[in-house]
């Protein structure tokens, strides 16, 4: 497994007075690491792990993988696909249907100079990081779709690529099988030992597959943080947004010292003692993000301050209830554990945020 290095890089589809496909996009995945592009569709996802496959030529900066060179587009270098020693998965099951598991897996070790017993090993090898191993003599076609994914995976692991690139794996398969699938990928690619990089819209899967996740929106990476940090800090709205619910509330600077500072909200009388960027000074205008199972719900005032609020109305899901609060004219999202709602629409209640666990932006 090696080391994928990517700086600067930059794919233009046509006119270079449009916005580039992917906009000078850095960053560094170790080895062994599995990295996770996260965003909506059209932010540029599929095209960055396209490049990294060789599959699309960067129209700038460059890419290294375990310190070779193989884009540049400055210097004219460009390694073809078939000499990066990648494997690829991708949403659609590419395999061969009417082969059996094994022969599927064995196919790519065909071209390739390795020893009957050898070719062998690698096989059982792969099969049984996927959890194949009792369908060996099985066609593809009697297979799952998820069974048919982990073929594809077992099959991009046989020859030991450098990097595994995966597009949206996953989003083919029915919800059940997606989420047995999604908890299992993570261990074979850690099993595999092998450098991914991972791509999907879907946030959840992100934060069970990958050590560090990169959010990014129209071209650009934002952000590139595990997920407990991307959760507690992400760095804008766009990055609170897309990592998880939240209310946002505006509001003023007050105090600031040490990165945290008492914003007073502008809609009701309550302040907010939040983390905040460093550059933030007293006055600053900011918008608090709140996640919605750090909003707790009272029946009594508090002597450090609360707000009145109403329960507009909840959703009960098993485990936790959530709540539409509403507070003055501001709706606040909040999630409260247990398995019996406590509250029940046109309730009055006392809303309390604790010290220090929001996060502010700067408002525009
Ligand atoms: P994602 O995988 O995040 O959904 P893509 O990388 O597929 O996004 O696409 C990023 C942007 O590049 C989109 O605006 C898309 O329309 C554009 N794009 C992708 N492939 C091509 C192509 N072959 N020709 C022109 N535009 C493309
Ligand atoms: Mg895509």
């Amino acid at each position: 497994s090696a080391e994928l290095r990517i700086r600067n890089l930059e794919k233009r589809f046509g006119a270079t007075n449009l916005r580039p496909a992917v906009d000078d996009v850095s960053f560094t995945i170790a080895p062994g690491e599995i990295v996770v592009l996260l965003g909506p569709s059209g932010c540029g996802k599929t095209t960055t792990l396209r490049s990294v496959a060789g599959l699309e030529k960067p129209t700038g900066g460059t890419i290294d993988i375990g310190g070779e060179r193989v884009a540049d587009p400055v210097n004219k270098r460009f390694v073809l696909p078939q000499h990066r020693n990648l494997g690829m998965v991708f949403q659609s099951y590419a395999v061969w249907p009417h082969m059996t598991v094994e022969q599927n897996v064995a196919y790519p070790l065909r071209h390739r100079r390795i020893g009957k017993e050898q070719t062998k090993r690698k096989v059982d090898e792969a099969i049984e990081i996927v959890g194949l191993g009792a369908y060996r003599e099985r066609p593809v076609v009697a297979l799952s779709g998820g069974q048919m994914q982990r073929v594809a995976l077992a099959r991009s692991l046989v020859y030991r690529p450098r990097i595994l690139l995966l597009d949206e794996p996953l989003s083919n398969l029915d919800a059940k099988l997606r989420l047995r699938l999604r908890d299992d990928l993570r261990t074979i690619i850690k099993d595999a030992g092998v450098t991914a990089l991972y791509v999907t819209h879907d946030q959840s899967e992100a934060v069970v597959i990958a050590d560090r996740i990169g959010v990014m929106k129209d071209g650009k990476l934002l952000q590139l943080d595990d997920a407990i940090t991307l959760y507690n800090s992400p760095a804008d709205v766009f990055v609170a947004n897309f990592t998880g619910a939240g209310t946002l509330l505006a509001g003023r600077v007050e105090r600031v010292a040490h990165g945290m500072a008492l914003v007073q909200l502008d809609d009701v009388p309550y302040s907010v003692r939040t983390r905040v960027p460093d550059d933030t000074a007293p006055g600053d205008r900011v918008l608090v993000s709140v996640r919605p199972e750090n909003v707790h719900l009272e029946t009594e005032r508090r002597e450090d301050g609360e707000m009145a609020g109403i329960v507009k109305s909840l959703q009960y899901e098993g485990t936790q209830t959530a709540y539409r609060i509403m507070v003055g004219d501001k709706e606040v999202h909040c999630t409260e554990l247990g398995t019996r709602p406590r509250f029940a629409p046109g309730d009055t209640l006392f809303v309390w945020i604790p010290p220090e666990v929001c996060w502010a932006f700067h408002a525009r």
